[in-house]
């Protein structure tokens, strides 16, 4: 059952996801953004920022796993790695939420082995207070506490993504 007042409204959310493309499309100004999304959570936030963003983008995913229930188990399994070749591109990494920074973590020095152009972070989330490791975001778009977020791409056991809203999750029992 779901129940309860949204953490972060549809309007919230939409009004935050335009100024972030603005600035994005701001700083990549003259530059063409290989833009790429972490699956399964990214795909809303992904779909929403891409078609704001006023640069000429290619697209590719990433589908990785790394959360076992609500604990972040650290471990990371590429399911699917990019297709496109990322040498020399100006790579947009695209994540629903950033939690201890573990996944970011590894994807981005997994992807700064392939040599760049350049790597930049964008998260609609920051969950700061678990970060176990420092790593720079390069966008965010709302920062957050300590509590399980659903909706907006993000799941409890893969359920919710759906929600067009942000959601604090709670077990009723
Ligand atoms: P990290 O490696 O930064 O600890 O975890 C990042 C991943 O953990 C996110 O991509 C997301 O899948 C998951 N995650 C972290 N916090 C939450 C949360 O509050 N809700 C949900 N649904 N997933 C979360």
């Amino acid at each position: 059952m779901i129940k309860g007042k949204p953490f972060l409204t549809v309007e919230q959310i939409q009004t935050r996801v335009k100024e972030l493309a603005e600035s994005i499309s701001s700083d990549y100004e003259g530059k063409e953004i290989l833009a790429v999304g972490i699956l399964k959570g990214a795909f809303m936030f992904f779909a929403d920022i891409v078609r704001y963003v006023q640069v000429p983008m290619d697209i590719d995913f990433l589908i990785v796993s790394s959360y076992v229930r609500t604990q972040s188990s650290g471990e990371m399994k590429i399911h699917a790695d990019l297709r496109e070749n990322v040498s020399g591109r100006h790579v947009l990494l695209i994540e629903d939420i950033v939690d201890t920074g573990l996944t970011l973590n590894y994807l981005k020095n997994m992807i700064l082995k392939r040599n760049p152009a350049s790597l930049k972070i964008c998260t609609f989330l920051d969950k700061k207070p678990r970060r176990k490791v420092d790593i720079h975001i390069d966008y965010a778009g709302y920062e957050v506490p300590d509590k399980y977020l659903v909706g907006y791409g993000l799941d409890y056991e893969n359920k919710f993504r759906n929600l067009p809203y942000i959601a604090v999750f709670k077990e009723i029992t």
